[in-house]
């Protein structure tokens, strides 16, 4: 019997804001994946920096039945054991001291957005609303957080969009002195931009944030929904330098595949939101925080963190050796496993056709834009799985040098 479903199908019943590659991945297993005819994938994609511990990791397919066996859901009119671990355990690893659950990082980062706004109204008043963000930056897909995200065109035809945002453009200090006022509730940085391209926050941006933050009473947000989770070889990217954020939002990895997101603050911040503020009724449900629990407690070991590290230079010196033989390549940047690869100015706008093609060799990556390939692996991705990805990843390179 032939399964009677495939790729064409997905057109026939979708609402077509995606348009998802050619093969429907059935099964995984670490860092390969399988597809309907069977065709086997290394997965240097990892859902988009979600798979933090490749697919279908026995710890967490034991904490899944665990806890789906005792208890899924109970709504927020009761409390659960696995959300309180879970928020003790945040707390216990970061600045946080009180943790808010949501579904997504979208869900995450609209109650930072709101909780800032809140708290700016009720200590100092109305007119202390305004949010700074920076251009390219991306926090999610709901009105607030496409508002606050920086490329125009995720609001176009969506407006009238929320007031009082204002953007500047990455990295830049001087921007960043002269946008910010004592009207300024927020201001929000990716430590890593993420779908903006992989470009890494500059210490000197991250060190003026903190100081015009303190200066006028602004929170200073992090999103570190990619960025976190042991992406950058911390369990937090904010924890590679001195610099601490007021507010931090964490989902993707958090759950390893599972859909949960968080967002963490100081007790003094967390008073402003009371009961009734603000809510989700799955946020913070038992089986995502039994998941969740037990992917920080897996990641956060001196072991998978170091390992981080070395495998991103792993990745680094093999992306290196490959582009000098095929050089497609003008950088290669990130931090641990959030790597991008931007394209010579020549093939600009080709990313996603690499990509197709490197599906084809039995590779599974992602974009960054039009003109960066993104590696997001699952942070315990075996060393051979890198050699042998990497091969892959020279063959689609040759290729793509020949047939674009
Ligand atoms: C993915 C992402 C989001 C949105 O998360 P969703 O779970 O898709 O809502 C927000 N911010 C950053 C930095 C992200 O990478």
């Amino acid at each position: 019997m032939t399964d009677p479903i495939n790729r064409q199908t997905f057109d026939e019943v979708m609402v077509p804001n995606y348009s998802p590659l050619p093969v429907i991945p059935v099964r995984g297993q670490g860092s390969r994946v399988w597809d309907q005819a069977n065709k086997e994938y290394i997965d240097f994609a990892g859902g988009i920096a979600v798979n933090a511990l490749g697919h279908c990791h026995p710890r967490l397919l034991l904490a899944l039945l665990e806890q789906s066996q005792r208890l899924w859901h109970l709504s927020n009119v009761w409390t659960n054991e696995p959300a309180i671990k879970l928020a003790q355990q945040l707390c216990e690893k970061t600045f946080a001291e009180r943790v808010y659950f949501a579904n997504s990082g979208a869900e995450a980062n609209e109650a930072a957005f709101k909780l800032a706004r809140k708290h700016a109204f009720t200590n100092f008043g109305p007119e202390k609303h305004e949010i700074i963000s920076c251009l390219n930056g991306f926090h999610g897909r709901t009105l607030f957080t496409v508002s606050v995200g920086g490329q125009a065109k995720y609001c176009e035809g969506f407006e009238p969009v929320p007031k009082g945002i204002t953007h500047i453009p990455f990295n830049d200090c001087k921007a960043l002195a002269d946008a910010i006022s004592d009207c300024t509730c927020a201001v929000v940085i990716e430590p890593i931009q993420g779908e903006g391209g992989i470009q890494p926050a500059s210490g000197e941006f991250l060190q003026a944030a903190r100081e015009l933050c303190d200066q006028h009473n602004a929170l200073l947000i992090f999103d570190e929904i990619q960025t976190g989770v042991g992406r950058t070889g911390k369990l937090y990217a904010y924890q590679n330098s001195s610099i601490v954020p007021d507010i931090m939002t964490t989902a993707k990895a958090l759950g390893g595949g599972f859909p949960i997101g968080a967002m963490l603050c100081r007790k003094e911040i967390a008073e402003s939101f009371n009961v009734g503020s603000h809510g989700s009724t799955y946020g913070g449900n038992p089986l995502g925080c039994a998941i969740a629990n037990e992917v920080l407690t897996l990641v956060d070991t001196p072991e998978v963190l170091d390992g981080v590290r070395e495998k991103g230079q792993q990745f680094n010196q093999l992306l290196e050796q490959a582009n000098q033989k095929y050089p497609l390549f003008r950088d290669f940047r990130g931090m641990g496993l959030l790597i991008g690869c931007e394209l010579k100015p020549d093939y600009h706008g080709k990313a996603r056709q690499f990509i197709q093609i490197a599906e084809e060799e039995g590779l599974m990556l992602l974009v960054a834009g039009l003109n960066v390939v993104r590696l997001a692996p699952s942070l315990i991705i075996p060393n051979k799985d890198i050699d042998e990805g990497m091969q892959r990843f020279s063959r689609a390179m040759d290729r793509f040098l020949l047939e674009i």
